[in-house]
């Protein structure tokens, strides 16, 4: 079966196209027939490798999956052959004290399809049967893909962590990244309203068409923290949607109400930020962290989003063999939405 994998830590001419054999599905395990992948940041960090990375080579890329259920392992009732399923993309063992409560990105033994565990850009994967959801029947393969670790972040970055609540003010920073986006739709279909920053005015522009409040260009802004609160008519904004890290959180503090709060899962602009303490008890601030989601938010997101027809934003869809163009287009940030593979 074709994959896209790399053999060593590198740039883009490491990705690999090539055959590797058609994996067994073991207890519990379910082998899909991929129709289609989708990009995430994550991709990058693991292709380039970091220190106490270590990965069994070779190592198939991506998180996101779109597919049909081709052979279930023992044991597997939930699916069965021919189903057409979504992947989350988070493994845990299932059996600790937080996964039998829910929290299953809580598990100490917590990860994630195409990072620490083979990934999904192959004609054929091992997935968790508990992994697998059907898929929202509004969605292309493409689609469907790009929806599922983007969608899920931000679904428990907002709802299961920062508690977000039907007219609150939120800023998401960095509009045009997947989680971002994805943020973006979710905010605005619950009766949010947002904020977006970018580098970009044609993304902002894009970003209102979707249904963004307000748009910063964060290049050309004075002070785009104090434009925010600005914007929020100089209350400060309810909550901070943070996928960049360094650059950002000053921003955040800036824009914040007292007692507002900041969810982050990424650091796309570095990983350590400068914290004013006394900024942060004094004004009641929340600082949460987040990663991927439970199986309770995957099912929530997907219930939601079908029940809505939502569809993810889109930037390009790229064949599987042009895996390595596709990545260069999101390490580039040219992206706008979702870049997906069809495999
Ligand atoms: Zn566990």
């Amino acid at each position: 079966m074709r994959a896209a994998y790399i053999s060593e830590f590198g740039g883009n001419e490491k990705v690999t196209l090539g055959e590797l054999p058609e994996p067994e599905p073991g207890p519990g395990e379910v082998r899909l027939a991929v129709k289609a992948g989708a990009l995430n940041h994550l991709d990058i960090w693991v292709r380039k490798g970091r220190p106490g990375l270590e990965l069994k080579k070779p190592h198939v890329l991506g998180s996101d999956a779109s597919g049909i259920v081709d052979k279930a392992g023992a044991g597997v009732t939930s699916v069965k052959p021919g189903d057409e399923v979504v992947v989350n993309p988070g493994v845990s063992c299932m059996a600790c004290e937080f996964c039998l409560r829910g929290d299953q990105s809580e598990c100490p033994s917590f990860k994630l399809l195409g990072f620490q565990l083979e990934g999904m850009y192959a004609e054929k994967v091992l997935v968790p049967a508990c992994n697998l959801a059907p898929k929202p029947p509004h969605l292309s393969w493409e689609e469907a893909a790009a929806l599922n670790l983007a969608h899920l972040t931000a679904w428990r970055m907002l709802f299961t962590r920062a508690r977000f609540k039907a007219g609150e003010t939120v800023l998401i920073h960095g509009i045009g990244g997947g989680v971002a986006l994805a943020a973006l739709q979710i905010v605005t279909m619950f009766g949010g309203r947002a904020v977006v920053t970018s580098s970009s005015d044609e993304k902002l522009a894009r970003a209102k068409a979707l249904g963004a409040a307000h748009g910063i260009n964060y290049r050309t802004s004075a002070d785009p923290g104090a434009e925010a609160k600005a914007w929020s008519g100089g209350r400060g904004v309810d909550l901070c949607v943070d996928t960049a890290g360094a650059a950002t959180v000053p921003v955040s503090f800036a824009a914040l109400r007292r007692g507002g709060r900041i969810v982050t899962c990424g650091v796309t602009s570095g990983p350590k930020a400068e914290v004013n303490l006394q900024m942060l008890y004094w004004n009641h601030i929340g600082f949460l962290g987040s990663t991927m989601g439970s199986h309770e938010d995957f099912r929530s997101m997907l219930a939601a989003v079908t029940h809505a027809k939502l569809k993810p934003v889109m930037d390009r869809v790229y064949p599987l063999a042009e895996a390595a163009q596709a990545l260069a287009r999101m390490e580039a940030g040219a992206q706008f939405g979702k870049i997906a593979l069809t495999v």
